[in-house]
């Protein structure tokens, strides 16, 4: 069966690259490094990387929705997620609020609100979701209002893979929304909620930061995506392989086609196996325009099926990827989405 590895030793190696460059750019503050597992932690399992985030220290996490908050709120002191409306109130399960009518929502979702946990989404420039800066007040006065805990102010600063002022221009607007909700703390009486406002490249690229938490996703997994260079992103270990197993073995002649279509004619008489990792399983589908080739060397045939590939050799069992980074290039994506897309059927082993 299909498998699986992710590295604990480069998953603690990664950590520590965040955790040095925190300390280096500001030797004053304790910045909290937060995992995000949104998305079955980046397709590597959440249920496997929930522990390992647990036992490397980890306090904090993210994640898409509910349901995945709700899974490993037990072993963390918060889990935020960032979309959807909560169905029920929970002591570290904190919702995001995009905008105003979050508020009707989670009203009728849970009736009264107070004592329900919030971090409070400001749209620094990406223009995807968050409420404007102008708002802030009018949102804080509401979250006051109903008795709802405000946990935290976040941003998302959407250039940190580009080069370019754009980055720079949203660092300095979070900055202006924390001088406004430092103000209306003073005025209105509540406790500073926590700030954050950097994910994996922003916060490697970074040379100075006075936030309290970062979210760092790809980088923990082993992957940094920027045109920006980054002389610690270089170290970073990626933690996952993908190993399938031999179903079975053929002699093929000259002339003999393999799979559908019969794309791949053979030009010597040669030794094929098939293995049982397909595109159902969340391998793209190589049709005959593109060249994939395993750790190995070898070439995956194609046309690859849901739910088998074939290659030369005959080895029982085979790595598939190593370095999503290549496949992506080969695929034009990024390793962000050649991860999440690896089925949550797969299991998942700690090597
Ligand atoms: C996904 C996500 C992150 C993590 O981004 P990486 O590039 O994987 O570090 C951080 N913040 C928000 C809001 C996200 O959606």
């Amino acid at each position: 069966m299909a498998y699986i590895t992710i590295n604990h030793n480069h998953f603690k190696h990664n950590i520590s690259i965040i955790r040095q460059h925190l300390k280096k750019i500001n030797p004053n503050k304790e910045i909290e490094v937060a995992a995000v597992l949104k998305d079955n932690a980046y397709g590597h399992g959440l249920e496997v990387m929930s522990n390992l985030a647990m036992e490397n220290n980890i306090k904090s996490v993210f994640v898409k929705n509910y349901n995945e908050a709700l899974k490993i709120a037990h072993k963390f002191d918060s889990v935020t997620f960032f979309y959807g409306i909560a169905p029920e109130k929970s002591n570290n399960i904190y919702s995001t609020i995009h905008g105003f009518d979050d508020f009707e929502k989670i009203e009728k979702s849970i009736g009264d609100m107070s004592g329900l946990g919030v971090e409070l989404k400001v749209n620094v420039g990406m223009n995807r979701n968050g409420i404007e800066i102008k708002d802030l007040r009018k949102h804080i006065e509401t979250i006051l209002k109903n008795d709802i805990r405000l946990v935290g102010i976040l941003s998302h600063n959407g250039y940190g893979d580009e080069i370019g002022d754009e980055f720079n221009i949203e660092i300095e607007r979070f900055e202006e929304v924390k001088y406004k909700v430092k103000l209306l703390s003073n005025e209105l009486g509540f406790p500073l909620p926590r700030f954050h406002s950097l994910n994996s490249s922003c916060t490697l690229r970074s040379n100075k930061c006075d936030d309290d938490l970062v979210r760092i996703g790809i980088a923990l997994y082993g992957y940094l995506t920027n045109e920006v260079q980054i002389e610690s992103a270089k170290h970073l270990k990626p933690i996952l392989k993908l190993y399938a197993n031999r179903i079975s073995t053929k002699l093929l002649d000259v002339g003999e086609k393999i799979g559908y279509g019969g794309i791949t004619t053979m030009k010597n008489k040669r030794v094929v196996s098939t293995y049982d990792i397909g595109y159902g399983d969340g391998m793209y589908r190589l049709n005959g325009n593109r060249q994939l080739l395993l750790p190995n060397g070898e070439e995956i045939l194609p046309r690859t099926s849901m739910d088998c590939f074939s290659c030369y050799g005959d080895t029982d069992e085979i790595c598939v990827m190593e370095d999503a980074a290549y496949v992506a290039k080969v695929f034009d994506t990024l390793p962000y989405e050649v991860l999440t897309r690896l089925s949550p059927f797969i299991p998942r082993k700690i090597v």
